[in-house]
């Protein structure tokens, strides 16, 4: 499959009156034509940091991103200027974020919102905007879209400007969709609702999309692939199969045993112990040793170099890697 979009070795770190926090510490995965990757971990395992890099969108200072690339159509994003990035940025890549009223102006029409995306990024007049507006309205699942176009957010339930936040993502018909936690605030039904827009929008589009979210059920309804992070590095990653039934990580073993399942009666819920490293000054090892049952004296002076388990199954720990030993020697 095509790749779409390539992250190598990212790394963006926040200058604070506490010290420098390294937020992600060389982050590498590509996203591929037409799929959904889904991004998971806890909150402050630089998910979200990583997907507004992507969109440069973090502030520079206090942030910055130090070193590595994101190519997308032969160019690297780090490298862009503001200027440039604008016309990438809802053209080509669009985000749409967690909580749809504070994405929305609630003092524009919804209409004069979704049309405002188009008429900046393409030469269209008016008429032609509103015409493509109304498309998506309906794309989306918004019922009676013209009346609609004439109302302003606060008129609209939350699941419905959802829908809307998404019809601006996707209005210039971007080929990349970040979408960070874009369920978390909704309930459960409506949640279900926006995930089965999800897929059919893909199928219709093609658009390629990176779910960032914490909530593994998500996950495995609408992932192809998955990036488990942690402490600010991709420890795992796999295909929703793999990651869900071989995972490999004891982190990611962790995440999946604290999933409630509805299958097993009366079972219990083991939390993972203990909390993320200081990212101020992460350990030099693995950075889950201090809460991992399996750690190894090596663990924590050596980062664990990556194994591939197959195609597209790569772990991050030495229980899986047989040059643990000599690492264990090295001084
Ligand atoms: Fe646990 Fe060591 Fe693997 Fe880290 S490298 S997850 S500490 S076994």
């Amino acid at each position: 499959m095509t790749k779409v979009l390539e992250v190598n070795d990212l790394h963006v770190s926040f200058q604070t009156y506490g010290g420098t926090v390294k937020a992600v510490r060389g982050v590498t995965f590509d996203l591929r034509k037409g799929e959904t990757l889904a991004i998971v971990g806890e909150s402050g395992c630089g998910k979200s940091v990583t997907s507004q890099s992507i969109m440069r969108l973090i502030p520079e200072p206090p942030g910055s991103i130090d070193s590595g690339s994101i190519l997308f159509k032969g160019k690297d994003l780090t490298k862009l200027k503001e200027k440039d990035l604008r016309k990438i940025r809802g053209a080509d890549i669009s985000m749409i974020f967690q909580d749809p009223m504070t994405a929305l102006n609630p003092t524009l029409t919804i209409g004069d919102q979704i049309m405002e995306g188009i008429m900046q990024h393409e030469s269209m007049s008016k008429s032609e905007a509103k015409k493509k507006a109304l498309e998506m309205m309906n794309l989306v699942g918004i019922p009676s879209p013209e009346s609609r176009l004439k109302q302003y957010p606060h008129q609209f339930s939350g699941g419905m400007r959802q829908r809307i936040v998404i019809a601006m993502a996707l209005v210039c018909e971007p080929e990349v969709l970040i979408a960070d936690e874009p369920t978390t605030a909704l309930d459960v039904t409506i949640q279900a609702q926006i995930l089965d827009l999800f897929r059919d929008i893909q199928e219709k589009t093609g658009v390629s999309i990176i779910l960032i979210t914490h909530d593994l059920g998500v996950v495995a309804q609408v992932a192809d692939r998955v990036a488990v992070m942690y402490a600010g590095k991709v420890v795992e990653a796999g295909s929703r199969r793999e990651i869900f039934y071989q995972p490999q990580h004891p982190y990611t073993k962790g995440l999946l045993r604290s999933i409630p399942r509805l299958d097993i009666e009366g079972e219990e819920l083991i939390p993972i112990a203990g909390s993320p490293p200081d990212l101020f000054s992460p350990p030099q090892g693995c950075p889950f040793s201090a809460r991992c049952e399996h750690a190894m004296e090596v663990c924590d002076r050596v980062y664990p170099y990556t194994s591939a388990l197959s195609k597209e199954h790569h772990v991050d720990c030495w229980l899986q890697d047989s040059r643990a030993l000599a690492a264990a020697s090295m001084k």
